[in-house]
């Protein structure tokens, strides 16, 4: 079932905090919301649940017009960081218990929870308590309720945060494979920058109220639409060097070197920036500069001011001018000191919008 958002809003009183939202999801995505603490993110995945009412625009899920209709009809299920179990009752209770709603027959209901939890891997823990449990397999015991009555959308709000990085890193793939192999859509909510870009179909990145850029990740990731995404995504993040357009058309960059490396297609994107902003940015992936010999035509002169090994690879923060920026490579012998080249390879280097 697709989802559309339309033009969404909720306030708060006098605040503002979702600020007239569309995006349509298609059936079967997988849509991540992605930002930081108090975007939005909760807030607009609750008007999809129903669990708090719009104060302008409408919601249709599958085609109808849901904006107003009560979380119990819009088939949804949702999964939420603090898995919501129930203490006192098993695992194939807790996992039972919306069919039980639903008032199934007993033997549908236990095949059905069965069936589910050998999905979810926890078919030996049906007889535990919760609270006998691993914070994985709570987790695992929350998406199996959440699923049972196989759901058409599937809600989930930041469901790794309370699991260790590793229990993190499997989930997140299983999750994936899950819903991926159920075919349900899935919006799913998250400010770890890395679940967004190994699960998403498409990242919606947000900032106070506002869907920033909606992408496939590698889009979002290799042309971010502003400064703030391009920011909040890459670790360590993209160098941004301020610029602006002279009356000759050449861009004038905070290091100039870079600026003028900049290809016809994105110097076309600088210039209709600086039309409508004046100011705009130049962006460099640090993976994506190249250490080379000081004096090597075409290189900017860089002073190396740190050398941070990393194991697999090598952050390099220099100095040029006064401006700071960082480069990624594999191990290198260069030291705090050295004084090199660095070249900016020009199909690499993006014009970025500034955040208003
Ligand atoms: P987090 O990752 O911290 O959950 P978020 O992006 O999900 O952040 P929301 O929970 O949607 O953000 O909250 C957005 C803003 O709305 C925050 O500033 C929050 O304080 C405010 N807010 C949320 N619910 C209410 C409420 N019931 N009354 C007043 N303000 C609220």
């Amino acid at each position: 079932m697709g989802i559309e958002i339309k033009n969404i809003y909720k306030r708060f009183g006098s605040l503002t905090v979702v600020n007239g939202v569309s995006v349509d999801i298609a059936d079967g995505e997988f849509f991540v919301m992605l930002g930081p603490s108090g975007c939005g993110k909760t807030t607009t995945l609750r008007m999809v649940a129903g669990l708090e009412t719009a104060s302008e625009g409408q919601i249709f899920i599958n085609g109808r017009d849901m904006t107003h209709a009560e979380p119990r009809h819009r088939d949804i299920a949702m999964a939420f960081q603090d898995y919501g179990l129930y203490p006192n009752m098993t695992v194939f209770q807790n996992i039972e218990f919306p069919l039980k709603i639903r008032k199934l027959a007993p033997a549908e209901r236990r095949r059905k929870v069965e069936e589910t939890a050998g999905r979810l891997g926890i078919s030996d823990y049906l007889g535990r308590k919760p609270a006998q449990m691993s914070g994985g397999q709570r987790q695992r015991v929350s998406l199996a309720r959440a699923l049972v009555r196989n759901p058409k959308v599937f809600l989930m709000d930041e469901p790794l945060s309370n699991l260790d990085a590793k229990l993190r890193a499997v989930m997140r793939t299983e999750i994936k494979k899950l819903v991926t192999d159920l075919g349900i859509t899935t919006i799913y909510v998250t400010h770890d920058q890395i679940e967004a870009m190994s699960m998403a179909d498409r990242i919606a990145v947000m900032r106070k109220g506002d869907m920033v850029q909606v992408a496939p990740p590698l889009q979002v990731y290799d042309r971010p639409a502003t400064c703030f995404v391009a920011d909040f995504i890459g670790s360590p993040p993209m160098n941004l060097f301020k610029a602006e357009l002279a009356n000759n058309g050449r861009v004038v960059c905070q290091v100039q070197g870079f600026g003028d490396a900049l290809d016809d297609a994105e110097r076309e994107r600088a210039r209709a920036m600086a039309d409508r902003h004046g100011h705009f940015a130049v962006g460099i992936r640090p993976e994506h500069l190249q250490c080379v010999a000081a004096g090597t035509p075409g290189s900017v002169e860089g002073i190396v001011e740190l050398v941070e090994p990393l194991g697999q690879t090598t952050n390099i923060y220099l100095l040029s001018g006064d401006t700071k920026y960082v480069v990624v490579t594999d191990r290198t012998s260069l030291r705090a000191g050295d004084t090199i080249g660095v070249i900016a390879p020009g199909d690499k280097v993006r014009a970025v919008g500034l955040d208003r």
